[in-house]
């Protein structure tokens, strides 16, 4: 990751974007690529190593198994954008963005979650998805491998579902960013400036004030701090997620496997990868807090995973770390776009657990906004802020 500044060279900005995560490096990027944008703009990073951003705690998969049809066109938005990366960002020394699609298998064991994967899959396959149904004997059949006495149905999907190399996604739209002459601050930004309808500047740590044409909040789980700066109420929070890397038998034809306990596996270079959250309900925790929780693997995600893949009961933790998503408490989706009443701060936050694979839409998103006020190829209203102010949710309930 290329380099940050210890001050900025403007005393004030057409674009400040708080959060250099992701989030803020997809905004940066889609935008100084856009002709029609011909101003400054400045990413502000808090974190410069990135040690403690969800981006770097993701586990960087990409599916189209959404319930919601406006997600399943973001996420093939991405993948379409990650087959012609280098090209899109018009950067020929850009790497190619691998996408190992193996699909996921969401599987289901109650009438409950069968009839909810039912009428996922009809809306999935009305959007044109890769997707099969499968009952109990093609299920067997699929995955040798998988107990499936307890199961009435699962759905894996395509090609364009797995993992695809987001970090190498992250480093090319910041060197990019950067060619093209966005600067990127080390500092922290406290303060957001706002008169009547428009937000002004933002304030940093040491008192320094810049003005901005634009304020974008990309703050990841802390976006509800930041909004909070403008006066602005976001039920956005963090939630912790824990992640383990084992080695095991080589399974072949192995998905990513949601097992209907919540727990994921899927395979990652020569072993695999689980993910799950702690133990007992998803309670508000300290963002701060990256302790490891070893009951959690113990007692919960090894047992789980051996007792539906028999053959992860010989296996060998290798890593494991603690990640933090920042989920939308109402409906968790997205909430992107300008805030009723305060139209020049533009919002890009509760990706909960969804948002490496949405960040191509979302920072193409939100150039259309800077530099045409609208968008002009997904419409994203939907996912605006003011179904949140009316309490309406846009719901996604395929969120693992
Ligand atoms: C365990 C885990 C697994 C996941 N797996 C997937 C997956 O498989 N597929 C998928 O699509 N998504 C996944 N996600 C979600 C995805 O990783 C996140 O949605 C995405 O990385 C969020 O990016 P961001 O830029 O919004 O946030 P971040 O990466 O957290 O970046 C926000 C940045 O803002 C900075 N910041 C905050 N406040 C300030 C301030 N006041 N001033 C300056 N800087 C500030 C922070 O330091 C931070 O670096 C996963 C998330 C986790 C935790």
């Amino acid at each position: 990751m290329a380099k940050f500044s210890d001050a900025p060279t403007h005393a004030g900005y057409d674009v400040v974007i708080v959060g250099g995560g992701i989030m803020g490096c997809a905004a940066a990027c889609f935008t100084a690529l856009d002709p029609g944008f011909q101003g400054r703009i400045l990413v502000v990073e808090r974190d410069p190593t990135y040690e403690f951003a969800t981006t770097s705690q993701t586990n960087s998969c990409i599916r189209q198994q959404f319930s919601n049809p406006l997600n399943i066109a973001i996420s093939r938005f991405a993948a379409g954008y990650l087959r012609n990366f280098a090209e899109e960002i018009g950067d020929e020394a850009a790497p190619a963005i691998r996408l190992d699609g193996f699909g996921y298998l969401y599987l289901a064991n109650t009438p409950e979650g069968a009839a909810r994967l039912e009428v996922n899959h009809a809306v999935q396959r009305a959007e044109g998805v890769a997707v099969d149904l499968l009952d109990p004997a093609a299920l067997a059949q699929r995955f040798p491998w998988m107990v499936v006495d307890d199961l009435l149905l699962g759905s894996h999907g395509g090609p364009d579902e797995g993992y695809f190399d987001g970090a190498a996604m992250f480093e090319g739209w910041g060197r990019r960013a950067r060619q093209l002459g966005v600067e990127f601050l080390a500092a922290e930004v406290v303060q957001i400036a706002h008169v009547g309808n428009r937000v002004q500047g933002v304030m940093l740590a040491d008192g320094t004030v810049l003005g901005a044409g634009h304020v974008v909040n990309a703050a990841g789980p802390r976006a509800d701090r930041v909004a909070a700066m403008a006066g602005v109420e976001l039920p956005v929070a963090p939630r912790k997620r824990l992640s383990f890397i084992f080695e095991a038998e080589e399974l072949a034809g192995f998905p990513l496997l949601i097992d209907p306990s919540g727990v994921h596996v899927r395979r990652d270079g020569t072993g695999y990868l689980a993910g799950a959250a702690p133990m007992g309900s998803d309670i508000p925790r300290d963002d701060t807090d990256f302790a490891e929780e070893p009951d959690v693997w113990e007692e919960k995600v090894w047992p789980l995973l051996a007792a539906r893949v028999p053959a992860f009961e010989r296996l060998r933790l290798r890593t494991s770390w603690v990640g933090w998503y920042e989920m939308n408490l109402l409906d968790q989706n997205a909430i992107v776009g300008p805030v009723p009443g305060l139209e020049n701060f533009l919002l890009m936050n509760g990706f909960s657990g969804h948002g490496l694979q949405q960040a191509p839409a979302m920072g193409r998103a939100i150039s259309e906004l800077i530099v045409s006020g609208g968008y002009r190829t997904l419409d994203l209203g939907p996912l605006g802020l003011q179904r949140v102010i009316e309490g309406r949710a846009f719901g996604e309930v395929n969120v693992i």
